[in-house]
C-alpha cells in the first residue's frame, strides 16, 4: 500500500511566491448540485464561471461520507481511521483531532502564511481541539453541525445544548440567526483576504450550509424555482462570487489557488431539503458513489488549466501534500496517506494518479469499499437507504432502512450508478481489489474484521 508521504519525481512547481490558498468547503452539497454538474431548478452562475476559469473534477472523493471524519482527512491528508476519528462528533463528546496531528494550517504557518478558519469546524468541541489549537490564527463559526441544537427535528429534548457561535475559543453568541450565517461567513472571508495583502494566506471557509436545517438570507429566500434548497445553494454561489471578485479587485487572482468542494454527498432522507447526487447511487452516510463523490472546482489562473474536466480519481487526502509542495512546506512528521497530485491538477500530459487504490471506511472504522482504477469493490456490510426520502416534508426527514450489501464489484467508469455487479464475471479484478483491501486492513485496521491496523493512532481526548 502506497501510504506515506513522498514527493513525486516530477519537477517541482516554482511559483514566484507561495500561492494563497482559499479552500471553500460546503456541507452536504451533492455532486449534482452545481449548474456545471447538471443541477436542475436553480442556477450557480458564479461557480459555473469558476469552472470555466479553472478545472472541474468529476471523480473527486472524500475519505468518509460524514462530517467530522471527512474534515479530518481534508485537513491532515490522512484517512480518518489513521487519526481515530470516526463519523460525526457530538457537542458533548470529549474526543477531537489529536493536538499532535498536523493540519494544512500547521504546515503553512512556518512558510509565513496567515491562516484563518471561518465556519463549521467539527473536529472536536473541547477547547484543546478548536482551530486556534490546530494552526489557525483566527476562528469564527459554529464548532459543529448547525442541526446539533435544541430545535433538532428528531432528537430528544436535552440532547443538544444551545448552538454556540465562536470567535476564537470564546462563545460570541448562542443560537445565532442561521439565516445570516452564509453572509456573515462571507463578510469575514472578504475582510480577511483584504487584510492580508502582501503576505501569503490560507483561508479555510467551511460553510454550514446546505446542511439541514436550511437557511437563506432575505435576499435569497424564495428566489430559486426549486424551493429553499435552491435558495441556499444560490447564496453559496453568490458567496463564492464575492470571494473571487475580492481576489480580482486586489490583483491576487494569479497568486491564489481557490478550491471549492463538499464534505460528503446529500442527506437524501431530508427529501426536498437535500441535494442531488447526480447520476450516482445513494448519498451521505454510505460508501456508494453518491456518498463519497463530490463536486470539486479548482482555479489558479496560469497554473491550473482553464475549462478542463478531469475524471481521474482524486481524494481530499491528496490536498495537503500537493499544497505543501506548492508552498515549499515541510510535510507532517507523522505518517500521512495523501500523495502529491500536482501533475494531475496542472494538466501535465500523461499524468496519472499515484495511488494503487482509495479506501472507504464508515461506521466506526469498517472498511466498506475500495476504488482502484475504474473498479470499485464493495465489501459485505450493512448500509442504509431512504426509499421514502421524497416524502420528507419541510425539514423533517423520512426514515432510513437498513440495506444489506454483499461482495460486489462495479466498473464505475462504465456504470457510475453501481447497478451491474460484475464480481462473478471478473474474478481477477475481484482478487486484486480484495488484496488491496487486505493491505488497507493491515495498515488502517477494519472494525468489521476486528483488525487493528499497525498505522492507527489515537484521537485526542479532553480531560
Ligand atoms: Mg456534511
Amino acid at each position: 500500500m502506497a501510504t506515506g508521504s513522498h514527493r513525486a519525481e516530477a519537477a517541482p512547481v516554482q511559483p514566484a511566491r507561495p500561492p494563497n490558498i482559499v479552500l471553500i468547503l460546503c456541507d452536504d452539497l451533492g455532486w449534482g448540485d452545481l449548474g456545471c454538474y447538471g443541477a436542475r431548478g436553480f442556477h450557480t452562475p458564479e461557480l459555473d464561471r469558476m469552472a470555466r476559469q479553472g478545472t472541474r473534477f468529476t471523480s473527486f472523493y472524500v475519505a468518509q461520507a460524514v462530517c467530522s471524519a471527512s474534515r479530518a482527512a481534508l485537513l491532515t491528508g490522512c484517512y480518518p481511521n489513521r487519526l481515530g476519528i470516526h463519523g460525526a462528533l457530538g457537542p458533548n463528546q470529549k474526543v477531537g483531532l489529536h493536538p499532535d496531528e498536523a493540519t494544512l494550517a500547521d504546515i503553512l504557518k512556518p512558510q509565513g502564511y496567515a491562516t484563518a478558519m471561518i465556519g463549521k469546524w467539527h473536529l472536536g468541541r473541547p477547547t484543546p481541539f478548536l482551530p486556534l489549537h490546530h494552526g489557525f490564527d483566527s476562528y469564527f463559526g459554529l464548532p459543529y453541525s448547525n442541526d446539533m441544537w435544541p430545535n433538532h427535528p428528531e432528537a430528544a429534548v436535552g440532547t443538544y445544548p444551545r448552538l454556540p457561535l465562536l470567535e476564537g475559543d470564546r462563545v460570541l453568541e448562542e443560537m445565532p440567526d442561521q439565516r445570516l450565517l452564509t453572509q456573515r461567513y462571507t463578510d469575514r472571508a472578504v475582510r480577511f483576504i483584504a487584510e492580508q495583502r502582501g503576505r501569503p494566506f490560507f483561508l479555510y471557509l467551511a460553510h454550514s450550509m446546505p446542511h439541514v436545517p436550511l437557511f437563506a438570507s432575505d435576499r435569497f429566500a424564495g428566489r430559486s424555482r426549486s424551493g429553499l434548497y435552491g435558495d441556499v445553494v444560490g447564496e453559496l454561489d453568490w458567496s463564492t462570487g464575492r470571494i473571487l471578485a475580492t481576489l480580482r479587485r486586489l490583483g491576487l487572482e494569479r497568486d491564489t489557488l481557490v478550491i471549492f468542494t463538499s464534505d460528503n454527498g446529500p442527506w437524501l432522507s431530508y427529501g426536498d431539503h437535500a441535494g442531488s447526487s447526480g447520476p450516482f447511487r445513494e448519498g451521505k452516510g454510505t460508501v456508494f458513489e453518491g456518498g463519497v463523490r463530490v463536486p470539486c472546482l479548482m482555479r489558479w489562473p496560469g497554473e491550473i488549466p482553464a475549462g478542463r474536466t478531469v475524471d481521474t480519481p482524486l481524494m481530499t487526502i491528496d490536498l495537503l501534500p500537493t499544497i505543501a509542495r506548492m508552498a515549499g512546506a515541510t510535510l507532517p512528521v507523522r505518517r500521512i496517506d495523501g500523495l502529491d497530485v500536482w501533475p494531475l491538477l496542472a494538466g501535465w500530459r500523461g499524468a496519472t494518479n499515484p495511488h494503487p487504490a482509495y479506501y472507504f471506511y464508515y461506521n466506526q472504522g469498517e472498511l466498506q469499499a475500495v476504488r482502484s482504477g475504474d473498479w470499485k469493490l464493495l465489501l459485505p456490510h450493512i448500509s442504509r437507504t431512504s426509499p421514502d426520502g421524497a416524502r420528507a416534508e419541510r425539514g423533517r426527514p423520512a426514515a432510513y432502512l437498513p440495506m444489506s450489501v454483499g461482495l460486489e464489484l462495479y466498473n464505475v467508469k462504465r456504470d457510475p450508478g453501481e447497478t451491474h455487479d460484475e464480481a462473478a464475471q471478473e474474478p481477477e479484478v475481484l482478487g486484486r481489489l480484495l488484496g488491496l483491501a487486505e493491505d488497507a486492513r493491515n495498515e488502517l485496521g477494519d472494525a468489521l474484521t476486528h483488525r487493528r491496523g499497525k498505522g492507527v493512532r489515537e484521537a485526542g481526548l479532553a480531560p
